[in-house]
């Protein structure tokens, strides 16, 4: 799994009218494994950690869209996946953002993913952060297969140390997310 390339958007852009992130993601083998095929319990584990992911509509515009993409026929990818992870990881950590697009760069297992963003470092985070507990989520034997390769986004020291912080911060706001769902009405998150 590997960010190939980030394009940080502060304005209208090609894809939205607003403020975007772009990553090209290079997804390795998982190229070979869409979600239905790593396994229902990769998907009841991603639902359990990150409850608001039922209120995603994806392509469905419905709330549950997006857990029936992961579950219905081969079910999703992981770049498309990502997206939402990156989004609901900002809604978790206070920035409301619905925006989110995945297609493929044209080469195998590559992708363009594009998401909206409220401040720069919870975006550039929720990504990494998506990345990992995705990593982490995978059956034993496919983690094995991951070599997680994060382009380094940020140079300077002090940068380094508020995104960790704004990783720590997230964290610990996925915990009371495991006893407590929050209602969010008519707000169908991601592609579209
Ligand atoms: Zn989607």
């Amino acid at each position: 799994m590997k960010i190939l390339k980030t394009n940080l958007y502060l304005g209208p852009n090609q894809y939205a009218k607003f403020k975007v992130i772009r990553h090209v993601l290079d997804i390795g083998v998982l190229e070979d494994w869409p979600s239905a095929k790593i396994g229902s319990e990769f998907v009841d584990g991603l639902v359990e950690a990150l409850p608001g992911l039922h209120e995603h509509g994806c392509s469905y515009r419905v709330p549950g869209g997006f857990i029936r993409r992961l579950r219905e026929d081969e079910g999703t990818w992981m770049a498309h996946i990502i997206e939402h992870v990156a989004l609901e990881l900002q809604c978790v950590a206070g920035n409301e953002v619905t925006f989110g697009r995945t297609r493929s760069t044209g080469e195998v297992g590559q992708y363009n993913m594009v998401y909206a963003y409220i401040h720069k470092d919870v975006g550039l985070a929720a990504c990494e952060l998506a990345i990992k507990l995705l990593m982490h989520l995978l059956p034993k034997d496919l983690q094995k297969k991951q070599t997680i390769r994060l382009k380094k986004i940020s140079t300077g020291k002090q940068n380094r140390q508020d995104l960790l912080k704004v990783h720590k911060g997230m964290l610990s706001a996925l915990v009371p997310l495991h006893s407590s769902r929050r209602q969010r009405k008519g707000i169908f998150r991601g592609c579209g």
